[in-house]
This record gives C-alpha cells, structure tokens and sequence, in this order.
C-alpha cells in the first residue's frame, strides 16, 4: 500500500559547530518521503519554486516518489536556516523564507485521495486540515507539528487533533501543548484530545508510543557521531509510515516494529548533512541496524 506524504519542500541552510552548508535539499516532507520510500511506494505534495534545483527533483524521483501532487510555480523555494549548539539536541532558526508557501494550496490529484496511509508532515495546520477535507478513504492518518504552530495556530492545531488516527511530537512540544513536565502525564492529556495513538520523540533519547495497547519505550540508535540532525523527526515519521504501508495486517499490530524502523532511518539521517546520507542508505543496512538495536535492547 501507499502513502501520501504533505508538507513542506525546502531548501535548508545548516550550521553546525563544525560546519556550514547552504540550500541542501529539506523540508519535513523531503525528509519524510525519502524514508517512506525504502518500504512503500511515496506520493508527495507540496510546492517549489522556479529556483528549485532540477537535480533535487532527479533525486525524489530515483527513490520512486510520485511528484504528480509537487507544484512547481514561479517564486522562490520555501527557504529555512537553523543553527545548532555543540549539544546537537538545541538548534536556532536563522530564519524562515516562505516564498512560495505563502501562497500555497494543497491540490490533491483524484488518484492520490483514496491513498491508504497519510502523513501530514510539519506545515501549517490549515494546509494539513485541507488535505485532509480532500481525502476520501484512508486507513491511517498521522500528523506532526512544530512549536511555531503550537504558538500562532493553536486553535487549528487543537481541531486538526480531533480529525487524526496519530500524532507525533517531540518532548518540549508536548510540554509546550499540555502544560504538563510528566511525558506520560502529557500522552494522557493529547489522547484526551483526540488521537488513539500518541507518539513523543525524545531526540537521542529515543521515542514513547501510547495506544490502546499501552506504552512502548522505543530506544534512538546509538551514534558515535551526529553531523546534522536536521530532519530526524520527518524521517521517523516518514519510515513509521512507510513500515507501516508496506506491512500487511492491522496498524496496531506492527506500529512498535515501525518505530524501530522509524529510530533507525532516523539515524541514518544525523549521519549526514540534509538528506545526503538517508539518499545513499540501502535496505539491508537498514535491516542490519534495527537488528542491532534488537540486540542492545533485549534482556
Ligand atoms: P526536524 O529537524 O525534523 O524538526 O525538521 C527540519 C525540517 O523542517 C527542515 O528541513 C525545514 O525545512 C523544515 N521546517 C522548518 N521550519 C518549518 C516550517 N515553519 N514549516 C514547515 N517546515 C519547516
């Protein structure tokens, strides 16, 4: 089965204490749909301008991604910037261009609104809730955020929470929403919100999954060295959702090995600078990993 992957396509700029690189390929959903791609195949939607680099488009394309629902306009590339401290857990945004996104809409081809699993990546809240008005049949919708969100479009994001079978977030947003230190304390206030299944990412600390089948603790893989966790999130989510597509049975019965598999294509991705080590990765390094992690966690 597929996934339908929305939200943004960005050129990111990334300074890290030991180096700098401008206009990488970024963007949540670049991030997402790349991880997705190695389990299942990828439908993106979102927008970029006439500045986008034609090899950034040859490169979703070698992963299989169909860019039917990729609008590409006149304008400039969605544009974000972010510096990180020397704990790679903190970062700045620099700043924060949205050309082209300021205008944008989510059209969504007739083919891509009965796709089985959606993931609404890191956008505004508005332009997640128009995707999904155009859904007509999914399995499984999961939504992620960002603090910006959690600050200027509450009331959006608090509706949107009512409309998703998941949603994942990092620690301090969850904070941010509920109010509440206690990560379980806040699982327990974002179900009352809405979604069956909560998932809080933790950074190198790894994730927490709450469900009906109660919480699973879901461990990062270790690193010797990170060089740029730009996008950890977006690709957890993206390999979850993609695991998750190309599983056969019921969503509840895979999504803790989806996690594992989200925690490992994650790794890969602080690896490298952008999407420069997750665009090279292969399948049984993958494999390799997660059954790494079997290993350091079994006991
Ligand atoms: P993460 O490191 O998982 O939080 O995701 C970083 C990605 O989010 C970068 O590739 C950025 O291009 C993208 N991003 C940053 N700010 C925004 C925003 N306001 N809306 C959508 N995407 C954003």
């Amino acid at each position: 089965m597929s996934v339908l992957v929305v939200g943004s396509t960005a050129l990111d700029s990334i300074k890290t204490p030991h180096a700098e690189n401008p206009r990488l390929l970024g963007g949540s959903a670049s991030h997402a749909a790349v991880a997705a791609s190695f389990f299942a195949p990828v439908k993106l939607v979102g927008v970029v301008g006439e500045d986008f680099p034609r090899r950034y488009l040859a490169l979703y394309r070698r992963h299989g991604i169909d860019l039917s629902g990729l609008q590409q306009v006149p304008g400039k590339t969605f544009h974000w910037s972010g510096e990180y401290e020397a704990d790679m857990n903190h970062r700045r945004t620099l700043c924060t261009e949205l050309g082209v996104f300021e205008q944008f809409t989510p059209r969504l081809p007739p083919e891509h609104r009965r796709t089985p699993f959606v993931l609404l990546a890191n956008i505004a809240p508005a332009l997640q809730h128009h995707v999904l008005d155009q859904i007509e049949r999914a399995r499984f919708v999961m939504a992620d955020t960002m603090d910006l969100w959690l600050r200027i479009a509450r009331p959006d994001l608090l509706r949107l929470l009512r409309r998703v079978d998941a949603f994942v977030l990092n620690d301090s947003e969850a904070r941010q929403l509920t109010g509440r230190d206690n990560l379980l304390a806040a699982l327990r206030h974002i179900h009352r919100l809405g979604p069956r299944y909560v998932i809080i990412k933790k950074g190198s600390h790894g994730s927490m999954l709450s469900g009906p089948d109660g919480v699973f603790l879901c461990p990062a893989y270790p690193l010797c060295k990170v060089v740029d966790p730009t996008g950890a999130g977006d690709s957890f989510a993206g390999a979850l959702m993609g695991y998750l597509a190309g599983a056969a049975g019921p969503v509840q019965r895979h999504l803790r090995r989806a996690m594992v598999y989200g925690s490992v294509v994650a790794s890969f991705c602080c690896e490298g600078f952008g999407l420069l080590r997750t665009t090279r990765v292969r399948r049984d390094q993958i494999e390799q990993r997660v059954r790494e992690l079997e290993r350091l966690t079994r006991f």
